[in-house]
């Protein structure tokens, strides 16, 4: 059996009831074969960044998986249809984004995806919430250089046992 890797998702929302649906993918994320949610951070509100609409409602989830990253991207992308999402134009307003932030240490380049996700380091909607999940992995100097973002805390995740 392949061995178990950390990945860290990025999930947002902004179409709907944002934060109802952002909760919902955190439960779905537990629900992924061969998957486990390790933790979840607090949800967050976030003005759009390179896009337009309402404001985002915004967290980050480690699991532990055997997927593989691109079985494991293909399985975000079904949740993704699954919330409804539509693509109508690039950075529409969504009721679900799920983004593959980090796999391990693994850095991947393919037509299909990207780890580190590209924009990870850009976005305070991404770094706030992965460093309640991950301190180690983001810094203090990373934080400071998206502190000119507006985010602010919703309320926190109320985790089952
Ligand atoms: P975005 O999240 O950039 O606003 P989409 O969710 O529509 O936009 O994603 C567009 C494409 O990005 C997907 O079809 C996917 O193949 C690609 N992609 C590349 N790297 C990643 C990644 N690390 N996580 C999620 N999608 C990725
Ligand atoms: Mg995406």
């Amino acid at each position: 059996m392949r061995e178990a890797v950390t990945a860290y998702i990025g999930v947002g929302a902004n179409l709907g009831d944002a934060a109802a649906q952002v909760r919902a993918a955190l439960q779905w994320l537990n629900d992924l074969p061969q998957t486990q949610r390790l933790s979840a951070s607090s949800l967050w509100r976030s003005a759009p960044v390179d896009a337009d609409g309402p404001d985002y409602c915004n967290a980050v989830a480690a699991l532990s998986t055997r997927l593989t990253a691109p079985v494991l991207l293909q399985a975000l992308q079904g949740l993704e249809t699954r919330a409804g999402r539509q693509r109508p134009y690039h950075n529409a307003p969504r009721t679900l984004d799920l983004d593959l932030l980090l796999y391990g240490s693994a850095r991947i380049q393919s037509p299909l995806l990207t780890v580190p996700h590209p924009r990870l380091w850009e976005r305070a909607f991404v770094l706030v919430p992965l460093n309640e999940v991950a301190p180690t992995l983001v810094d203090a100097a990373a934080l400071q250089a998206v502190a000119g973002q507006r985010i602010e805390r919703l309320e926190a995740v109320p985790l089952p046992a």
